[in-house]
């Protein structure tokens, strides 16, 4: 059979867009799938993605892993879930669509309309989903694509509102009021997980130290430490540490410091209860606050003066100590960020505007001691960037102390790979806070809570309950998002009078962290034909709403892959909703991994220049090498991403390549070679189907353990022996059309391609497609995994001290300055036994006669003493053991220890170093030494020569473009014609007919014969 040749370098990105359309046309994923179809389940679960943006290449990643993972599973006969998800609602999409609609705060949206917004939003999601699948498929992810999940639709909304009525009869809904991180931007509070995800900014603050007289204590003032000037005016208290020491001088209280003079010394404790005159108590805000100093034992000594200004209604700690001691909290600004009606002349400015108001106020009272500036870490908004600030509100909460340890216990369930990662979820579960689930927002979850005045909170459960309780608005309800939903009131359960919904959105998180039970039909009587594909996500994707038996079958997943900042959101989300709703984790397994950074190691950011899109990189670099470098990757560790390391990967993939061309290219000279197995096989060929076997065997406890670094490693350990082993030492076989030579190669390399598939698909199913016989599969997909068969690791073992040999030989005649083509006589071996019945492959790999096994007696060996270790153990009888060590006059112990000078010494306490005798060259090393007579005689030195004009006449052949099997004459200088001793073996080397030595003292010329 006639194999179709192959270029001298793959163009990536043309051939991964050839086999996606013939994917496409062939319809390989659906046949794969039925192919499974009731093979042994594997259930695989998709967390979104957020469809508001291109994906990114850091997306990629993940996207591959999980490609992986479900292409080895589908290999082993697996059946499997494909659907893949897409998170659709949140303030994400809604800050994308404020901006590309110009809106710049809530009043604008407003006015813009809130259903036209919910539009515009849904418009983008249904866009983005588009483009994320299209890059997704060219990626080589195979999944699902008309089936997704969208988050926003009515069926995931009602399963929430499901999950929420749970919670709420368990009790742990509640309202409450609290100081919380707050995006003055985005107008809503921002979660605990929510305030990690964003980022910690270097900004600069106004560092102030500030006067509060006392009163009673005439002249006397304590000194606090602000960074947020506007906080000042909302000031009611000042905390001291009780245990520690305050001094006064000048009139000024503060941290004693040791080493300095006070008039006074007083514990903190001894100032708790004395009143100060607040820095603004003109203000109506103030209006009635009287100002005390509190206790607080988290009183900073560190920073500062040691005396905290606390403002309950401007900072969490704040609050917490008003419940304690009881002190009122004054709200200082609004939803947008700005100072309060109360706040006088400050009323309704920015709170970076009246830093300079609230300086300029206290310079003139007398109050400021110090203004300077400060450049501090400062939390952000994960989603606008904006600094935060803090607000007193109201947010609803989900209680999560009850659910803590349960949940704490169903991790303990779960595999993690890598393993540490299990314990940062601990950690996260030991120290989440309430759950913080309302936004106050327009196109998120519509929180089903309608709390009445009557003191009964009603929550609704599903759709139908709504339209049995609703008194109006059902006929416009078109979706369950605002502002239809908020035109639907209902009756209190409880008084029976109308009651609205409380007006804010959900938490994200809950849109996601319902998935396992949404869109697997948890609790549903009966399979719905599209019924996931309803409300806003209509018209997007055909997905149905299964049926619990389905449930029953698919939860929990056995696997899922995200990213780490995952453990405190999608991990975190999905498990809490289940250790809820069915008291265990949703999944069994996790593969998690770190950042994707530049390849510098920076964060890419498009501002920086030294972002890549994803577009660009799968176009420029190609699908499979994004791949290789993903799985490649260690996942607990950062990874550096771009053109160069792709490059290098390029180059790596070459030699795998080039195997096959060189196998494609030697078959078609045989015109007729088609794969068969009787053929003898030499023990090189046994060692080569063997080691492909090994590979099988490595290949397949990394896949098992979702370990992909390992895949890649084996894979490229495999081809490195067999095209830098197997092949190099074959060459002539194949030359000469050595059909057990043939067989035994293709066999490895068509074995070889299944295993990594799942890593490069693309490349992996062009080669097969050059390489597969008749009767095989047309896509290699659709190829059964095969488990390893028997390995010959005595085999092994030889060829690997061989190559250690032949490795060790190189290095001595690289060290010895002679040209590899120069043969030599003789080359001993010390310490490699095994290498015994290869001597004859030694020889010709190192152009050497004779190899002898045995002891290397061509080596000097040179003794000293390991200073930074030996000095400090012996002291002043180094300088006797040097001596000795120097002079020769030392014994060798087993182990590799020495005897000197009545001293033992380990090997870790001398540096040995083995050098040739004249006229040797030697190298060592892991145990095996080899020594080459470096002495050349006449017959060797013709030899030589040979060699030189073979090479030289082989390039002229390359270079003239003749064929492999091209025939051809030689023409020589007469300086050459002692070169003809060895005519027949020129003849062989260059296919030459005839050599001719009438050149005179031209250069050597070949022709076609
Ligand atoms: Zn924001
Ligand atoms: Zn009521």
């Amino acid at each position: 059979m006639a194999f179709e040749p192959l270029s001298a370098v793959p163009d990536h990105s043309a051939l991964e867009r050839e086999v996606l359309d013939w994917w496409e046309r062939e319809g390989t994923f659906d046949a794969l799938r039925e192919q499974n179809h009731g093979g042994e389940r594997f259930s695989f679960l998709d967390g979104p993605i957020t469809a508001n943006n291109p994906m990114g290449v850091h997306h990629a990643w993940g996207r591959t892993l999980k490609d992986v993972f479900q292409r080895y599973k589908a290999l082993r006969g697996f059946d499997q879930r494909y659907q893949n998800g897409f998170d659709c609602q949140g303030l994400w999409v809604e800050v994308e669509v404020e901006k590309a609609l110009g809106l710049n705060s809530k009043r604008e949206i407003e006015e813009y309309g809130i259903a036209e917004f919910a539009e515009r939003c849904k418009e983008r999601v249904a866009k983005y989903s588009e483009v994320i699948t299209e890059q997704s498929k060219r990626l080589g992810m195979w999944m699902d694509w008309d089936n997704d999940y969208h988050t926003f639709s009515d069926t995931n909304i009602e399963y929430i509102w499901r999950f929420l009525k749970a919670v709420h009869e368990r009790g742990w809904l509640y309202k409450g009021h609290r100081s919380t991180p707050w995006c003055p931007r985005c107008g809503t509070s921002i979660s605990q997980h929510e305030l990690f995800a964003g980022e910690y900014k270097e900004l600069e603050h106004p560092s102030l130290f500030v006067r509060f007289p006392l009163k009673e204590r005439n002249g006397e003032a304590l000194v606090i430490w602000t960074t947020t000037p506007w906080t000042l005016p909302a000031n009611v208290a000042a905390a001291v540490r009780p245990d520690a020491e305050y001094g006064l001088r000048d009139g000024d209280w503060r941290l004693a410091s040791e080493g300095q003079e006070y008039e006074h010394l007083a514990k903190g404790e001894d100032l708790v209860g004395l009143e100060y005159e607040g820095p603004f108590d003109d203000l109506p805000a103030q209006q009635g606050v009287v100002h005390r100093v509190i206790p607080w034992d988290e009183v900073s000594l560190e920073e500062g003066s040691g005396i905290v200004h606390i403002a309950p209604g401007a900072g969490t700690e704040d609050f917490e100590l008003s419940k304690i001691h009881d002190l009122p909290v004054l709200a200082a600004i609004d939803e947008s960020g700005r100072m309060n009606q109360e706040y006088g002349k400050l009323a309704g400015f920015a709170t970076e505007e009246v830093e300079q108001p609230v300086i300029d106020a206290l310079r003139e009272r007398g109050l400021l001691v110090e203004a300077g500036r400060i450049v501090h870490r400062y939390p952000t908004c994960w989603r606008c960037g904006t600094p935060l600030l803090f607000r007193v509100v109201d947010d609803w909460f989900i209680a999560c102390d009850e659910i803590r340890q349960p949940m704490l216990d169903a991790n303990a369930t779960v595999e993690w790979t890598p393993a540490f990662y299990s314990k940062r979820m601990d950690d996260w579960l030991r120290n989440m806070g309430d759950w913080n689930i309302s936004r106050k927002r327009y196109f998120g979850l519509p929180l089903p809570l309608y709390p009445c005045e009557c003191g009964q909170l009603n929550v609704i459960g599903s759709r139908a309950e709504l339209e049995e309780r609703a008194t109006e608005g059902l006929d416009q309800l078109q979706e369950l998002h605002r502002p239809w939903i908020d035109a639907v009131p209902i009756k209190c359960e409880r008084c029976g009078k109308e009651v609205r919904r409380i007006t804010e959105v959900g938490d994200a998180w809950l849109d996601a962290g319902i998935v396992p039970f949404s869109t697997l039909g948890w609790q549903n009587p009966e399979w719905v034909e599209h019924g996931f594909a309803n409300g806003a996500a209509a018209g997007l994707s055909g997905a149905d709403l299964p049926d619990h038996a389905y449930w029953e079958q698919w939860f929990p997943a056995d696997w899922i892959s995200e990213m780490r900042e995952q453990i405190r959101l999608w991990f975190y989300s999905i498990s809490f909703m289940s250790v809820t709703l069915e008291g265990r984790t949703p999944y069994r397994r996790v593969l998690t991994y770190e950042k994707l950074l530049d390849e510098t190691g920076r964060e890419m950011h498009r501002s920086w220049g030294n972002a890549i899109s994803a577009d660009e990189a799968l176009e420029k670099m190609g699908a499979d090498v994004m791949r290789w470098m993903f799985c490649e990757q260690p996942p607990g560790q950062n990874l550096k991403f771009g053109y160069g390391p792709a490059q290098e990967v390029k180059r790596r993939l070459l030699t795998l390549w080039n195997s096959v061309k060189f196998f494609v290219d030697s078959a078609n000279v045989e015109g007729d070679w088609m794969p068969d197995d009787a053929r003898e096989l030499e023990p090189l060929d046994r060692w080569l189907l063997s080691r492909v076997e090994q590979l099988v065997a490595e290949a397949t406890d990394a896949y098992e353990r979702y370990w992909t670094p390992d895949v890649v490693a084996a894979f490229e350990r495999f081809v490195d022996d067999l095209s830098n082993w197997y092949i190099r030492r074959s060459r002539r076989r194949f030359w000469n059309g050595d059909r057990a030579a043939l067989q035994t190669l293709w066999s490895a390399l068509v074995r070889s391609l299944l295993v990594i598939a799942p890593v490069m698909p693309f490349l992996a199913e062009h080669l097969w497609r050059v390489l597969r016989s008749d009767e095989a599969p047309d896509s290699i997909f659709l190829v059964r995994w095969r488990e390893a068969g028997e390995r010959d690791e005595q085999l092994f073992a030889e060829v690997a001290q061989t190559r250690r040999v032949v490795e060790l030989g190189r290095q001595a005649r690289a060290a010895s300055g002679l040209k590899l083509r120069q043969p030599l006589r003789r080359l001993m071996v010390e310490g490699a036994p095994l290498a015994e019945g290869h001597v004859d492959e030694i020889r010709h790999e190192l152009r050497v006669k004779d190899v002898e096994l045995g002891e290397v007696e061509a080596t000097q060996l040179r003794v000293k003493p390991n200073l930074p270790v030996l000095g400090p153990k012996l002291g002043k009888e180094l300088g006797a053991v040097r001596a000795a060590l120097e002079s020769g006059e030392f014994e060798e112990l087993p182990g590799g220890g020495f005897r000197a000078a009545g001293h033992d010494l380990s090997s870790e306490e001398v540096l040995v170093e083995r050098t040739g005798k004249e006229g040797w060259a030697v190298a060592g090393g892991e145990g095996v030494t080899v020594a080459l007579d470096t002495s050349l005689d006449e017959e060797l030195e013709l030899e030589g020569r040979v060699l030189d004009l073979i090479h030289e006449l082989n390039s002229m052949r390359k270079q003239s473009g003749f064929e492999l099997t091209d025939r051809i004459v030689v023409t020589l200088p007469d300086s050459a014609a002692d070169l003809l001793q060895h005519e027949d073996w020129i003849k062989e080397e260059v296919l030459a007919v005839e050599i001719r030595t009438d050149g005179g003292s031209g250069e050597p010329e070949i022709a076609k014969a």
